[in-house]
C-alpha cells in the first residue's frame, strides 16, 4: 500500500490524502486555502468554465486523470471525508460525480445547511446542478472497498460529526485522525478513536498536528468562566459574542452563558438556518431550541433597510416566517436584555444600526488571524471595534489537541510509523518523539510523492 499526500503536507488544511492499492481512495478532499490565496482572491477568481482547469495549474487541485472529468475509468473508488469542515470536504465538490463520497450522517447535513445560504455553484457539494451521489457513516460503520476496510470512529473537534479512520489492510492497520482534541468537552469521543486504535493494532498513524507547538491548553469550560466574567462586568450594555457557524460546542457555551446572567441570545440567522436544518434532518444530537423567552434570531437589515419580504433571500424569507426574531430597535432600547451571536466578525457593521453604549462588548469566540490576508482584516475589526467605542476581547478553546495530548495519543497508540499531517512543523514532531520513550520512524510527507505505508 502506498500513501500520498496531496495537500496538508507541511501546511495546515487541504487534505487530500491518497491510499493506494490495487484500487485508491482518497481520504477527505479538502480546499487547499493556502495555495489557492497564492493565485486568487475576490477579484482574481478562476473562471467559472475553466475551474478545474485554473485550479490544476496553479496547484490548488492534484492533476491526475480520470478524478474530475469523465474522459478515462474512475481514478478513485471512493472518497472518505471526516468532517464538515472546508479544508477536509470543499474540494470534493469538483469530483466527478460517479465517485462516491461517505461522510457523517450529520456532517452531510452540516453541509447543506451551510450550503442552503449560499448562490448555486460548482464548488458546493449539494446546491448545483448535478448532485453528487452521498453514502452516509456514523460510528459503527464498516465501509468495505477492494483494498481496505474502513471503521469511522467519531472524535471530538470543534464541528459535530468528526470522524478519525481506521483502516484495515492486507499489509496491516493503519489510522488517520482527521482534525482532533482530548479537551473538549467531549474527550471521551477521542479516547473511543484511541482505544479502536489500540485495540486493531494500528502500525500506521497518519495525525494532523495543527498545534504540535503549542503548549498552553484553554478548555471549553475556561471559555464558559472567561465570558461569564467579562459579560458580568459590562452592566447595562450589550455584549456581542462572534462564534464560527459550526461550532457547537461554543453556541452552547454561550447559550449557558446567557442563561446565568438573564439574557435572551439573539443568534445570527444563519446559526438559525443551521439549527432549523439540524433539526428537520432528524440529526442525533441536542439542539438548542429557538423560543420566544430564551433564544431568538437578529432579523438584520438588508437592501431597503425597512424589514420588506422582498429584501431578504428565499432561505431567509422562510426562516423568518418559522422562528421568533429580533430587530435592531429592540435590541437598542434594551441593550442589557440580549447577547447577540455573530457568525462573522465582519458583521459588527451590523452594529452600527443597534448603536450599542459606550464599552459594549465585542468578543472574538474563534481562532485568531493566521494569514496575511486574516491578519489584515483583522485590523480592519480593530478598527470598527474603535469607532463603535467598544471594548474588545478573544476568548476562544480550539479543536485541535496542543502538543502534550498528540504525544500522549501517539504514545497511547504506539503505532511504528508516524505520518504527520496539518501542521506547519512536523520536524517538531519528529524531534519530540525522538525526545519520548517510544522512538517511532517519523516520516515527514513530501506534497503530492508517493510512500510505503507500512
Ligand atoms: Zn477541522
Amino acid at each position: 500500500m502506498r500513501l500520498t499526500v496531496y495537500g496538508a503536507a507541511g501546511q495546515i488544511g487541504g487534505n487530500k490524502i491518497l491510499l493506494e492499492g490495487q484500487s485508491r481512495v482518497f481520504l477527505d478532499f479538502g480546499v487547499d486555502f493556502n495555495t489557492r490565496s497564492k493565485y486568487f482572491s475576490t477579484f482574481l477568481q478562476p473562471r467559472r468554465f475553466a475551474l478545474v482547469k485554473d485550479y490544476i495549474a496553479t496547484g490548488v487541485l492534484p492533476s491526475l486523470k480520470g478524478l474530475y472529468e469523465k474522459d478515462e475509468p474512475p481514478f478513485a473508488e471512493a472518497v472518505v471525508i471526516t468532517h464538515g469542515h472546508l479544508d477536509h470536504y470543499g474540494h470534493a465538490s469538483l469530483l466527478r460525480p460517479d465517485i462516491p463520497l461517505y461522510m457523517g450522517e450529520t456532517t452531510r447535513l452540516l453541509i447543506k445547511a451551510r450550503e442552503n445560504t449560499k448562490q448555486k455553484s460548482p464548488e458546493n457539494l449539494f446546491n448545483k446542478n448535478e448532485n453528487h451521489p452521498v453514502e452516509v457513516f456514523r460510528t459503527s460503520s464498516k465501509l468495505v472497498f477492494e483494498d481496505a476496510v474502513i471503521y469511522p470512529v467519531h472524535v471530538d473537534h470543534s464541528i459535530p460529526a468528526a470522524y478519525g479512520l481506521v483502516i484495515e489492510t492486507g499489509e496491516g492497520v493503519l489510522a488517520y485522525t482527521g482534525d482532533l482534541r482530548m479537551h473538549g468537552p467531549k474527550s471521551e469521543m477521542t479516547h473511543d478513536f484511541v482505544e479502536k486504535c489500540v485495540k486493531m493494532n494500528v502500525e500506521t498513524l497518519v495525525i494532523e498536528g495543527t498545534r504540535v507547538d503549542e503548549t498552553e491548553v484553554s478548555t471549553e469550560d475556561d471559555v464558559r468562566k472567561e465570558l461569564t466574567r467579562v459579560a458580568s462586568e459590562v452592566g447595562d450594555r450589550l455584549v456581542s459574542v462572534v462564534v464560527a457557524m459550526m461550532d457547537f460546542d461554543r453556541l452552547n457555551t454561550v447559550l449557558s452563558v446567557a442563561e446565568k446572567l438573564d439574557r435572551v441570545v439573539a443568534i445570527s440567522l444563519h446559526h438559525a438556518n443551521l439549527l432549523t436544518t439540524l433539526k428537520r434532518g432528524g440529526a442525533r444530537m441536542n439542539i438548542p431550541e429557538l423560543r420566544d423567552e430564551k433564544l431568538v434570531a437578529f432579523l438584520e437589515r438588508r437592501r431597503t433597510g425597512t424589514y420588506s419580504k422582498t429584501d431578504y433571500p428565499s432561505w431567509q424569507t422562510e426562516l423568518i416566517e418559522q422562528i421568533p426574531t429580533v430587530g435592531d430597535e429592540e435590541i437598542r432600547r434594551d441593550q442589557k436584555k440580549y447577547l447577540l451571536v455573530l457568525s462573522r466578525a465582519e458583521d459588527i457593521i451590523k452594529l452600527s444600526d443597534i448603536e450599542p453604549a459606550p464599552g459594549s462588548l465585542f468578543i472574538l469566540s474563534t481562532s485568531e488571524a493566521h494569514s496575511e490576508e486574516q491578519m489584515l482584516e483583522e485590523e480592519r475589526i480593530h478598527n470598527w471595534v474603535n469607532l463603535l467605542n467598544l471594548r474588545y476581547k478573544h476568548i476562544h478553546s480550539s479543536g485541535h489537541a496542543p502538543q502534550k495530548d498528540l504525544i500522549k495519543i501517539i504514545e497511547e497508540i504506539n503505532p511504528r510509523k508516524v505520518i504527520p499531517v496539518h501542521t506547519l512543523k512536523p520536524t517538531l514532531m519528529k524531534q519530540l518523539l525522538n525526545n519520548s520513550g517510544l522512538k517511532p520512524v517519523v516520516e515527514e510527507p513530501v506534497q503530492g510523492r508517493a510512500m510505503d505505508v507500512f
